[in-house]
């Protein structure tokens, strides 16, 4: 199973905002689209940052919740690790584990492409277990 396979469900459109938005603009962001975190873009399709609720949370933890009133540049996460359309989803789950996040930029010929989350993954792995016990029970019913 590939990274296209969870694009073709859920789509390539994804939650953004640039690096001079504040940070309540990003929680409210985050609200509305009921997501746990933004991409944020350089302004010619590029990405600059990635802003999760984890990391506002720390941020208002550090600094209390003028912080709020601040960029999103300011505690966003610089050095995004990205996923291909090509990639394995075993290959993407390895990455979020080992880098201990939950969301990944898919990102084709230097653009952003869409964003895949834990629960997209945690998704698809549940309809293929549900798929191949399916299966297994015709196989033992017709044997
Ligand atoms: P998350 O688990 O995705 O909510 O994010 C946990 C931490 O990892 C936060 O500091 C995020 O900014 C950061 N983060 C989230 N996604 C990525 C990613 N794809 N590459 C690098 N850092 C990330």
């Amino acid at each position: 199973m590939k990274v296209a396979t969870i694009l073709g469900d859920k789509g390539r459109e994804v939650v953004t905002t640039n690096p001079d938005a504040t940070l309540l603009d990003v929680v409210e962001t985050l609200r509305e689209h009921r997501i746990g975190c933004i991409v944020v873009t350089d302004g010619k399709g590029g990405i600059a940052g990635i802003v999760s609720e984890r990391d506002v949370v720390r941020a208002i933890a550090a600094s209390g919740a003028e912080i709020l009133n601040s960029p999103a540049s300011g505690c966003m996460t610089r050095k995004v690790v990205t996923c291909r359309v090509e990639d394995t989803i075993d290959t993407i789950m390895a990455k979020m584990t080992e880098g201990r996040f939950r969301h990944m930029p898919v990102v084709e010929e230097g653009k952003l492409a869409g964003l895949i989350s834990i629960g997209d993954v945690v998704k698809l792995r549940l309809e293929q277990a549900e798929q191949e016990a399916s299966a297994m029970r015709d196989y033992i019913a017709t044997g």
